[in-house]
């Protein structure tokens, strides 16, 4: 463990939020830009909170890695004793209620690798302030709920940086001397620091307008490398939808003139939602059919969303302090895939979304870093930013709708806007408003907010056919997590339908009820056990469970494999069929890995096999949903069922059912495979994508089978692709066989200048079977196209392998936990927050076999040993210790 001294890092407390002590009604910053220097002047106008609970309270600036050179109040300078600087504050502690402050600062963007705060990426300037990067900018009340208006004054060499932008609308601009220009932007609204942004450089634009419902024109505005000029059409599009959409399902309009999205390549998180001046990573915005894949297109159309809907629901509306950060998130990533399912496959966008959640979030509800959606402290607020505030989050907040129909979700959502526009508010605010806006008793509701972990849901049934009752007993328990060792009963909305014989839904009549009502309702289950009975139900029925995946629970009921067959078959629920092939899968995985474990034979179970069969041939069934069914659950999740986990029985047993269906379905997948050629023209629709998906999961199994024939199936595919989609998956499925150095070769040779196309690269092989080991992870360190300062290369690369290759990372020899404690020490000192999403790889090492686990340990000891830690790997590490 850690020793504990002065500085190991705090945990900060939901429980000691204060209100601030002084608001700011404005911020006038003036920026001089320089290569090996920045000034930051900055004039604030305060005054005291009254909110606060001691009228005399010093002003405490948060600030870090900054040099002051000068501090006036009221127009006087002040001298060193009138106050107190330390590494991360300036406190004044004789302050008048009202007060202009004016400081000056040197910053160091050019040697800042940490890409929080204000950073050069190539010679351009970018900023990234949330959560708390405005403090590397200036002296400032850092924190969401002071919210201020910003105007602010961009000064630099015209030549190396002619573009300058800030947030709101530009309000002039002009020559200072013979070299150096200058922009001035004011922000109409007020808003915390976290959104405030900064971009200068040399960048091209693609420009575009959109009119408003209400007839307002908005320039629209996409700022790259002037080489990605051609790559911006597909954002720019979603940019269109994205406001239609807001306007159609909640009436949300833009609100300034000008929307500007700027992509730059070194970028720590997806993008960030500045406000007017939005910053993403070049991920999420460059697209090109030749360069970008499905999944490359489908993902920058979220983000795209993602980041124009928190104007409202961010900006507009705040977080009072970042232990609300869900409201904000999983509040915008539930919009971003209500608006995904309305553009695409809303059945499929869903599975999407159930696997993301059970593969990443179950797994860390599960973990030493297990957190509610509301979590009650943090060390450092960037190790927050996680799959339990966004996606869980977003399940928190579909629940909503579940239980109150879209209507009534809608009329929350109009109040919540009605009662805090402009306001920095909490989770608690968002769920009155539902409450009542609805007349509806969320009470019990807040527990999703409170309680962390998975809860498990369990349904047992009894027919009774003289009665011509069906019972449900319905029972729920949620396991213990870090500082939560008894969990009270959730309120948890369960959808669901009873399937007849025939596959059709029976009609639902809870006892008591005069009539049936329809064939699918959501059941409210808020005590730890329940009864449901439904009458007049003349055959015992097949009950389809968590329609559409009603609550982000794990649900236990006793199917037969006959039962799961008829619901693969029958089911009217999308989600529920997906959900069939995958309990029957699960169950055989499972059984494949035990045996592997005792060193038995491997062989599929002819029923399993049979229904995959069908499954492949049934041409009425949406491709996307066949191929989805056919797709194995990662290595992750599976290790994630295990009591204790042996990484070289799960690759086991997991190959062997990819290359038994292979074996078996060979003539059927290659029939598929041939049926699903398209050569037309690129074109992102969904059913396009579809028929692509299928047609790529049919090669995958088709390459696993060493046969020269299939092979050159896929070396066919690669040579005559005209996408990225079709190549990618081609050199997929070459990448395990020695066929796929050549390849891998003139892939690189082909794409060397086009850095997100490189990361494709890094990633198959992170992901490779035969490729994917320590040995040859650090040989591709080396590549002249990989660098240690960019995340999107440490992800594609050192993070695809620690995460998603389970047993190349846990190569029994430990070697991969040596290189892993190595590369956190390395990047540590560059980059924390990359640092502390590596150190993750380390959250399952206590359920991890004897040896393994023991080596784990002994790297984490290490880690933690270490003198001048980050905060951010800090949390990380010692948390995995306690
Ligand atoms: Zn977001």
């Amino acid at each position: 463990m850690a020793k504990l001294d002065a500085n190991t890092p705090q945990a900060i407390q939901l429980r000691d939020y204060t209100p601030p002590a002084f608001l700011i009604d404005k911020v006038d910053l003036t920026f001089e830009l320089d290569e090996t220097q920045t000034r930051v002047i900055s004039r604030l106008v305060l005054h005291r909170n009254p909110a606060h609970p001691d009228a005399r309270a010093a002003l405490c600036l948060d600030g870090r890695e900054l040099e002051l050179e000068s501090v006036k109040l009221d127009g006087e300078v002040l001298d060193g004793s009138r106050y107190a600087l330390d590494a991360e504050s300036l406190t004044i502690a004789a302050m008048p209620d009202n007060a202009i402050l004016e400081i000056v600062t040197l910053i160091h963007p050019e040697t800042n690798t940490s890409l929080n705060g204000l950073y050069r990426s190539g010679a351009n300037f970018y900023s990234q302030c949330e959560a708390e990067g405005f403090r590397k900018i200036t002296y400032y009340l850092d924190r969401p709920d002071v919210m201020a208006r910003f105007t602010t004054t961009v000064v630099a060499d015209k030549q190396k940086w002619p573009v300058l932008l800030s947030n709101g609308n530009k309000v002039g601009e002009g020559q200072l001397d013979k070299s150096r220009h200058w922009v001035k932007w004011v922000d109409p609204f007020k808003k915390p620091a976290y959104l405030f942004a900064l971009v200068a450089g040399k960048l091209s634009k693609l420009a575009d307008k959109y009119t408003t419902g209400s007839g307002r024109e908005v320039a629209l505005e996409i700022f790259v490398e002037p080489a990605d000029l051609d790559k911006c059409d597909h954002a720019m599009e979603s940019v269109k939808k994205s406001m239609r959409w807001d306007e159609q399902r909640y009436g949300l309009e833009y609100d300034l003139d000008t929307y500007m999205i700027v992509a730059v390549g070194d970028f720590n998180m997806g993008a960030m939602e500045n406000k007017g001046l939005n910053i993403f990573n070049t991920k999420y915005v460059l697209a090109r059919p030749d360069t970008a894949t499905d999944v490359d297109f489908d993902g920058i159309e979220a983000v795209i969303a993602h980041e124009y809907f928190h104007n409202w629901t961010g900006n507009r509306v705040t977080c009072r302090d970042w232990f609300q950060l869900s409201l904000k998130e999983g509040l915008t990533v539930f919009r971003d895939q209500e608006f995904s399912a309305d553009m695409g496959s809303a059945s499929v966008q869903r599975i999407e979304a159930v696997r993301t959640l059970r593969t990443h979030q179950f797994a860390e509800d599960a973990g030493p870093m297990a957190h509610p959606v509301r979590p009650e402290s943090y060390i450092e607020i960037n190790n927050f930013y996680t799959v339990t505030i966004y996606e869980k989050g977003a399940e928190v907040v579909r629940m909503y709708q579940t239980l109150l129909g879209r209507e009534g979700f809608r009329r929350g959502m109009d109040l919540y806007f009605k009662r805090h526009d402009g306001q920095a508010v909490t989770c608690d605010d968002f769920r009155a408003a539902m409450a009542d806006a609805n007349g509806y008793d969320f009470s019990q509701f807040a527990r999703w907010y409170s309680q962390a972990g998975t809860p498990v849901l369990s349904v047992r049934a009894r027919y009774d056919a003289s009665a011509q009752t069906y019972t449900l007993e319905v029972a729920q328990s949620c396991p213990a997590t870090p500082g939560q060792s008894e969990k009270l009963p959730f309120h948890i909305p369960l959808a669901l339908g009873l399937v007849g014989p025939d596959g059709a839904d029976l009609p639902l009549q809870l006892a008591g009820e005069n009539e049936a009502q329809g064939t699918q309702r959501v059941l409210s289950v808020k005590e730890a056990s329940q009864t449901f009975t439904f009458v007049n139900v003349p055959v015992e029925p097949v009950p389809s469970l968590l329609r559409n995946f009603s609550a982000p629970v794990k649900l236990d009921f006793p199917y037969s494999r006959a039962q799961l067959v008829h619901l693969l078959a029958h089911d009217s629920d999308a989600f529920c069929r997906w959900e069939a092939s995958q309990t029957l899968m699960l169950e055989d995985l499972q059984d494949l890995i035990d045996a592997a474990r005792q060193g038995q034979p491997l062989a599929l179970k002819d029923d399993f096999v049979a229904a995959m069969r069908q499954v492949l041939a049934n041409e009425a069934l949406d491709p996307a949903l066949v191929a989805l069914m056919l797709t194995l659950p990662a290595e992750t999740y599976l290790a994630d069922q295990q009591a204790e986990i042996d990484p070289d029985a799960i690759r086991a047993g997991r190959d062997a059912m990819r290359l038994g269906l292979a074996r078996a379905l060979r003539s059927e997948l290659k029939a598929s495979y041939l049926r699903l050629q398209d050569d037309s023209a690129y074109r992102f629709e969904a059913e396009a994508v579809a028929r692509r998906s299928l047609k790529n999961v049919c090669l995958g199994y088709l390459t696993e089978l060493d046969e020269p024939a299939l092979l050159e199936l896929a070396e066919q595919q690669y040579a005559k692709a005209n996408n990225m989609t079709d190549a990618q998956a081609a050199l997929a499925g070459l990448v395990n066989w020695a066929e796929g150095d050549a390849v891998l070769d003139a892939f690189a040779k082909k794409w060397a200048h086009e850095a997100l196309v490189m990361d494709k690269w890094f990633t198959l092989q992170a992901l490779s079977r035969r490729l994917g080991n320590v040995q040859q992870i650090k040989a591709l360190m080396q590549h002249p196209a990989f660098a240690i300062t960019n995340p999107n290369k440490v992800r594609s690369l050192i993070g695809a392998f620690v995460h998603n290759n389970l047993a190349g990372f846990h190569a029994a020899d430990g070697s991969g936990y040596s290189f892993i404690a190595d590369t956190i020490l390395t990047i540590d000192k560059l980059n924390p927050q990359v640092a502390a999403r590596l150190a993750g790889s380390f959250n399952r090492w206590k359920k991890m076999e004897a040896g393994r686990r023991a080596a784990m340990q002994a790297q984490l000891e290490r880690l933690a040993a270490q003198v001048g830690l980050s905060r951010d790997v800090y949390e990380i590490v010692s948390k995995n210790l306690q």
